[in-house]
């Protein structure tokens, strides 16, 4: 079906994710060296402002990496080749974990979680205490292949308690902005993000933030890019080791400025709204939600009705609307199709992706009373 006129793609997909244009234009100076001190200034300010976000004591560094060079750099600073690992494992970013952690030679100890299901802290605490002396834990805060927030505090508390010696190291690139991070208090030891996820802007830089105890307890091995000491000594003044992406910097610092402006605390309520706004629009066009209940704020996940196709769903959404949508990976291929509502997403983006759902099945044949899915989230907003 041919598209409409005038109408432009819009980002409904879990990262990329919409960029305001303020944070777009905030690259059009190109006169910036990176060994200058107006940049330092301006690096070390996104640092400091990170910070609340993370709700760590120290510094939160910034590389020059997608979300996966951060997990990596994890990996390779905190653990060295045959030590005891726990990996929670809830779908392909957990999966990630697991790979990562046998790349570098650790012993994996991997707790398997049906798609759409969040392990909890007794499947953490029973893998934990398979092993002799486990080093760390590895776990998302929110899984984004399957739409499910792990209770990543509760696994926290519980594993700092059993185990007062295992680091716990948590992927939130998903999950920073939309659902709260306080890795000090909640005693997290190594939180990771993305720049494409809740911040608001484009992929290349990777966030990562370790407690005072992590930083205290780095690994002996060989490591050269992702080596978190050298970055931590120069970033503290606003030097990166290597080149930053200047232009992603510059990009960082507008986004960071909007979430401040707004204030972290109303971000977060706002993803909130927007995920239970979601969630009744989903209900009200006789859908069903993917996952077993720890619905993620980030994004919402249908499970694909019998008799409807996810992918022509799904490629109808883009070309007909301009509404760029997810679907599922591997085993959930055609049988899910995700809605992200993270980052810069304002309440009219919100009923503007339930629109172009509500017109896409309509167009394809499901049955439901048209406004359905606008109204209920309306209502609920
Ligand atoms: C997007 C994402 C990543 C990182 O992916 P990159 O493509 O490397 O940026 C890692 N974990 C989770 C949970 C994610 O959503």
């Amino acid at each position: 079906m041919k598209r409409e006129p005038f109408i432009n793609n819009r980002l409904f997909c879990p990262g990329p994710t919409p960029v305001p244009d303020r944070v777009k234009h905030a690259a059009l100076d190109t006169s910036l060296y990176h060994r200058s001190d107006d940049f330092y200034a301006l690096f070390l300010d996104c640092c400091n402002k990170l910070k609340p976000i993370f709700g760590s004591d120290t510094l939160p560094l910034i590389l020059a990496a997608s979300g996966t060079g951060a997990m990596e750099a994890a990996m390779v600073n905190l653990t060295a080749a045959g030590d005891e690992v726990v990996v929670l494992n809830a779908g392909k970013f957990g999966e990630r974990w697991e790979k990562l952690a046998k790349a570098y030679g650790c012993n994996v100890e991997v707790v398997r979680s049906p798609a759409g299901e969040a392990p909890g802290s007794d499947e953490a605490v029973a893998a934990l205490k398979k092993l002799k002396s486990p080093r760390a834990i590895f776990m998302q805060a929110n899984e984004t292949s399957t739409g499910v927030r792990l209770p990543y505090e509760d696994i926290a508390q519980t594993v700092r308690s059993a185990f007062p010696h295992c680091l716990i190291v948590v992927d939130a690139i998903s999950s920073l902005c939309a659902h709260p991070m306080k890795m000090e208090k909640m005693g997290i030891d190594c939180v990771v993000a993305g720049s494409q996820k809740g911040f608001g802007m484009a992929p290349g830089l990777a966030f990562i933030a370790l407690s005072s105890r992590a930083w205290k307890s780095i690994s002996k091995r060989e490591r050269f890019y992702f080596d978190l000491e050298r970055e931590r000594k120069g970033q503290e003044k606003g030097r990166s080791a290597w080149t930053s992406p200047i232009s992603l910097v510059q990009n960082l610092s507008e986004a960071l400025l909007l979430i401040h402006e707004a204030g972290i605390d109303a971000v977060l309520a706002q993803h909130a709204r927007h995920g239970a706004a979601a969630r009744a629009a989903v209900h009200a066009m006789g859908l069903k939600l993917f996952p077993k209940g720890h619905y993620s704020d980030a994004l919402t996940t249908v499970a694909v009705p019998q008799g409807l196709d996810g992918q022509a769903l799904q490629n109808h959404l883009k070309s007909r609307y301009g509404a760029v949508f997810a679907g599922g990976q591997d085993e959930l291929k055609g049988k899910i199709l995700r809605f992200a509502h993270l980052g810069f997403v304002s309440r009219f983006d919100l009923l503007d992706g339930i629109a172009a759902l509500e017109f896409s099945l309509k167009d394809l044949g499901w049955r439901f009373e048209t406004g359905s899915g606008v109204g209920a989230a309306m209502r609920s907003l």
